[in-house]
């Protein structure tokens, strides 16, 4: 990183922070040569990533509207939009790490539900039956039951 007062290309980090959005890192840095500083940003090139729909056809990624979806899936659920906000850079992380830019919907959504089933089992369930209703109800159903046999003995337990 040449300093932008005399040229030089050694300098020395003094200082690096998040910027608010966490998206970047800041960094002031200091010039070996004339000992002034300035500042530079590092971000992360993030590749966009393609979803290969069940027809085969392709669209980008669009992580607002898997949000939206999320957030559908979450109502009245005690489970926040900052944590569902997580949960797709995770996701989208993930995808990124591995280089994959061709990505099956599928593979989106069970990587989705494996998460949000940590989060909350009812908002798990309503998400899970959008991805799993039409590929396998019966797996679906089974894990409904289990889930709902195991809050009843949650309550009988109280
Ligand atoms: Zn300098």
């Amino acid at each position: 990183m040449k300093c932008p007062y005399c040229g030089e290309s050694d300098s020395k980090v003094v200082d690096s922070r998040p910027t608010d959005e966490g998206g970047s890192i800041r960094r002031r840095r200091e010039c070996h040569s004339c000992q002034r500083r300035f500042t530079t940003y590092e971000t992360v090139e993030s590749l966009p990533i393609i979803v290969i729909k069940k027809d085969g056809g392709r669209e980008a990624f669009d992580r607002n509207k898997l949000l939206k979806g999320l957030f559908k899936a979450c109502e009245k659920r005690p489970v926040s939009l900052k944590q569902l906000e997580t949960l797709v850079d995770e996701v989208e992380q993930y995808f990124q790490n591995r280089l994959m830019t061709e990505v099956e919907s599928r593979q989106i959504g069970e990587l989705v539900i494996e998460r949000l089933r940590k989060l909350d089992d009812i908002a798990y369930v309503r998400f899970a039956s959008v991805y799993r209703h039409f590929q396998d109800l019966s797996s679906f159903m089974a894990e409904l039951n289990k889930l709902m046999s195991d809050s009843e003995k949650k309550e009988q337990e109280k």
